[in-house]
């Protein structure tokens, strides 16, 4: 068998594929924003659903009182309560508690599912009140869902489809809300589920509250999503849509983006069709945190092989999202000069003593995975802002300078997200990405915000904002 000039192969093979040049994010800026209006303009006219959310105004900094969230994502779930005190100033998180989803339930039953999640708020109410709920106190609750929703209104709204590999078929087409404050009652809990709210839709409320320039938010966890601030006016589908503020948040789902611009590979074929949701969710699939292990994975699992560089081919590795992200992070941030991390986590796949060219060559793969995946984001983040005019791009009008009409406004973009919080190597791609596509004139008024556990922060004081 062929060795090492293989392997050279298909890592040069991979970066051809993965290559991200300006010009080309440029393209997938200009589809963003097309498909954008086009989901806007028709129900089903883009793969991007760019779905109604009822939010029209978000928190001030005014709210008070005390409001919990609950937040079901794709890896985690978490709850927590805020105590605001009407000054933006007094916001108090307390007791955040943070879970991984027992993955027993990602395919259970929709009664399993939410009676899980009303037995573990019920356990939290009783921590905070020291063993005994008091029935007295009614408690608002923000149920943050990071799942594509059709909305009715604020609080009510009906699942569209699963992603990030749940697959409880029977709960499509049920009121998210409905399920939960349904379990919540069986369970005597006096809580009342006051908003149905996507997980980007509480990081933009949480950016808001602390900046009225925050029009913009994006979630890199274990899927990928966005949401914006758009004018009624422009949600053509939606004719007569009447708000107070003249605004909506739309929640994009965005994971769901398509377009030929996107530099793909055999791996990201072979992956989807290989999921539990072919042809669905291809965006997410280059650019979060559940996919990202998985095409380093294939990468090594077909030099392995095609090659003899990792010595025997095990099992393990063709075993499908046995590499995370975190692995990934850990090993592209393996600053050991004899990268002992990347001998650890390739020794867990049962990979063991791969000489050191080897290691580098894996930190390399992963380079190359996570720099394609934080470049396309930054070319999402940028198509977003091009559709709103804050891209420096449009308004150009006789008798102005360029400079002058150019920006315009500051722009906040909220951003949350474990892959984003976490993986450092990825944030800086896509900041970086974001200055190029922008440019460094218009990227001064961009600024990028990180909301450490926004999406459900936020979602308590969306909660607040609607009682005051
Ligand atoms: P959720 O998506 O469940 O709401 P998070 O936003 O916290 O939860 O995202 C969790 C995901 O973020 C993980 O599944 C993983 O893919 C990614 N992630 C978290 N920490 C890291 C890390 N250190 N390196 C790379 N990816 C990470």
């Amino acid at each position: 068998r062929r060795k090492w000039r293989t392997v050279v192969e298909i890592l040069k093979e991979l970066e051809d594929d993965c290559d991200t040049p300006v010009a080309r994010l440029r393209q997938v800026v200009d589809a963003m924003a097309v498909e954008m209006h086009a989901g806007l303009a028709s129900e089903g006219g883009s793969k991007l659903k760019m779905l109604l959310t009822f939010v029209h105004v978000l928190p001030t900094g005014r709210e008070k009182g005390t409001y919990y969230a609950l937040h079901l994502g794709g890896t985690y779930f978490r709850i927590l309560r805020v105590h605001l005190g009407a000054q933006r100033s007094y916001l108090d998180v307390q007791d955040v508690e943070r879970h991984p989803i027992p993955s027993h339930l990602m395919n259970s039953t929709s009664e399993v599912l939410f009676n899980f999640l009303a037995f573990s708020l019920e356990r939290f109410i009783e921590k905070e009140e020291n063993g005994s709920i008091s029935q007295g106190v009614k408690r608002e609750l923000a149920f943050t869902f990071s799942f594509p929703v059709k909305h009715t209104s604020i609080s009510s709204g009906v699942l569209i489809k699963w992603t990030k590999g749940f697959e409880i078929s029977e709960m499509v087409g049920k009121d998210i809300a409905e399920c939960l404050q349904g379990a919540l009652d069986r369970r005597g809990l006096n809580m009342h589920v006051a908003a149905l709210v996507n997980d980007t839709v509480g990081a933009l409320s949480l950016g808001y509250y602390h900046d009225p320039d925050t029009v913009v938010a994006v979630v890199f966890g274990t899927g990928s999503n966005a949401c914006y601030l758009e004018r009624t006016d422009a949600i053509i589908k939606c004719q007569g849509l009447l708000t107070t503020s003249g605004s909506m948040v739309v929640n994009m789902e965005w994971g769901n983006f398509w377009s030929s611009h996107l530099p793909r590979t055999s791996y990201d074929i072979d992956l989807d069709a290989e999921s539990s949701n072919s042809n669905d969710m291809g965006f997410e699939k280059m650019i979060s945190g559940m996919y990202l292990g998985d095409i380093v994975r294939r990468v090594i699992l077909r030099m392995s092989q095609e090659s003899d560089v990792f010595g025997p081919t095990t099992s393990v590795l063709s075993d499908p999202y046995v590499l995370s992200t975190n692995s990934v992070s850990a090993m592209h941030e393996d600053d050991t000069p004899e990268l002992q991390e990347v001998a650890r986590v390739l020794k867990d796949l049962g990979v063991s003593d791969v000489p050191l060219k080897v290691r580098k060559l894996v930190v390399k793969i992963c380079d190359v995975v996570t720099r394609r995946a934080g470049r396309l984001a930054a070319a999402g983040i940028a198509g977003i802002l091009k559709k709103i005019g804050r891209d420096g791009s449009g308004g150009i009008t006789s008798g102005r300078s360029r400079s002058e009409i150019q920006m315009q406004k500051r722009t906040v973009v909220a951003v949350e997200g474990g892959l984003y919080m976490n993986y450092v190597m990825f944030r800086e791609y896509m900041e970086e990405a974001l200055v190029e596509i922008l440019g460094e004139e218009v990227s001064q008024y961009v600024v990028v915000k990180a909301m450490e556990d926004g999406s459900s922060i936020g979602s308590a004081l969306l909660v607040a904002s609607l009682q005051s």
